[in-house]
């Protein structure tokens, strides 16, 4: 890992200040998600489905293939600009945030890091103009004890045979290409952990039950089921028992993309409740008037910019080929905190109406809960920096 220069220190600007690139692309991303996102989220989430024609509109628009390199047919982006994509989507919907970090920070970046050429030339293309991607790694008994797998799979030639379940998989109802971790030696504990390249139309994979859900309800969860699946060794992503590997490494720039799902849910609610607190009024006033509802939503304000600083910062670290990993669990844990507390409160701004949902702010509270949970939880993101500091 290169140290930065100071040829390349003094040229550092601030963290909020975005390229021409990054701002025209940022304000591009934030029209597409208002007129395009905004008038579907209430019955996407009422309904719990996901606008397919929505997704269409993705690929049209290059959001699913962000950071990929153009000669795969990608935008050659940035992962930072992946970062700034999670947020503006995630001001107007996590469901739709989460559909893009899957893709982005977790399945094309898994090919980006640890896919063969070949892998890359038949897969990318797909991934980033019609084909949902999904990462399923989690089982019923393995979740924050994510190397644990009960899922297996056997060596038949030039196949493997994989049985076994997945519980949890975002994406999964839309998905056609699944990468999925599955143990091909336990006798070797977690270095038998093996990454597979599914296609949903392969025989003895299937998607089973999607969950019903407090929040992200329009994203699907849904189990996989792999019943004597037969899967070619030229469908392995990186090396047999390299699957913890994939995992770690790409979990570790995933939390950057929750940390920006978290940082675009607490936006969101405080501009509600900004509008709302300007326009709502009680004893002859805009409640916007009073000292406390200022104070606040300035408390709100300043933990929100407090996570944006810490997101963009552990993106541009990885960009710049620097160690992110603490910088990352941090975020995680930090702007899923924050997006809690900031749409708890901006709820309270709404009073009575907060409660219902004739207004957004319920939506955002109920979004915002997901962020301590998936990619690992909040302990398990202190465990990662507890080891990291006391190293
Ligand atoms: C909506 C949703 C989408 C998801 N999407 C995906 C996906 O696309 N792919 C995928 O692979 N997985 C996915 N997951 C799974 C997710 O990553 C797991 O739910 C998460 O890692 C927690 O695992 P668990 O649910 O088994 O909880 P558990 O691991 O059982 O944790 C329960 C509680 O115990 C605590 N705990 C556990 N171990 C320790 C410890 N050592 N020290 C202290 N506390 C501990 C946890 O912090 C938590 O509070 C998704 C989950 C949800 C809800």
């Amino acid at each position: 890992m290169a140290d930065i220069t100071h040829a390349q220190l003094s040229s550092i600007a601030p963290l909020t200040a975005l390229s021409e690139e990054e701002r025209l692309f940022q304000a591009a991303v934030r029209e597409f998600a208002e007129k395009e996102i905004r008038p579907h989220v209430e019955p996407m989430d009422r309904e719990g489905v996901f606008d397919h024609a929505l997704i269409d509109k993705f690929f049209e628009q290059g959001f699913m293939g962000l950071a990929v390199p153009e000669t795969y047919g990608g935008s050659g982006g940035t992962f930072f600009m992946a970062t700034l994509a999670i947020e503006e989507f995630s001001r107007v919907d996590a469901s739709a945030g989460v559909v893009i970090d899957v893709q982005n920070t977790l399945v094309n970046n898994a090919f980006e890091r640890w896919g063969s050429e070949a892998q890359k030339q038949k897969f990318l293309p797909r991934l980033v103009s019609d084909t949902v991607g999904a990462y399923a790694l989690s089982e019923a008994g393995s979740g924050s004890d994510a190397f644990s797998l009960g899922a297996r799979a056997q060596k038949d030639g030039e196949y493997f045979v994989l049985n076994g379940r997945k519980l949890w998989i975002t994406n999964a109802k839309e998905a056609g290409l699944f990468i999925v971790f599955v143990n091909v030696n336990p006798d070797l504990g977690y270095k038998g952990i093996t990454a597979f390249l599914i296609e949903r139309d392969t025989a003895g994979f299937s998607v089973g039950k999607k969950e019903d859900k407090l929040g992200i309800r329009a994203s699907s969860t849904c189990e996989l089921i792999l019943e004597d699946c037969r899967v070619p060794r030229a469908n392995v992503l990186g090396e047999v028992g390299k699957g913890y590997k994939v995992a770690i490494e790409t979990l570790n720039e995933g939390r950057i993309g929750i940390g920006a799902q978290m940082l675009g849910v607490a936006r969101g609610a405080l501009e509600h409740a900004i509008a709302y607190a300007r326009e709502r009024k009680q004893f002859g006033k805009p409640i916007a008037e009073f000292q406390a509802i200022q104070f606040q939503l300035a408390r709100l304000a300043t933990e929100i910019e407090a996570a944006r600083l810490m997101t963009y910062n552990a993106a541009r670290l990885k960009d710049a080929g620097l160690a992110f990993v603490k910088e990352a669990a941090m975020v995680k844990y930090f702007c899923s905190q924050v997006a809690e507390r900031v749409a708890s409160e901006c709820l309270e701004v709404f009073g009575g109406y907060g409660f219902t949902k004739d207004y957004p702010a319920e939506k955002y509270l109920r979004d915002s809960k997901i962020g301590k949970i998936y990619e690992g939880t909040s302990f398990m993101q202190l465990q990662t920096i507890a080891k990291l500091i006391l190293a």
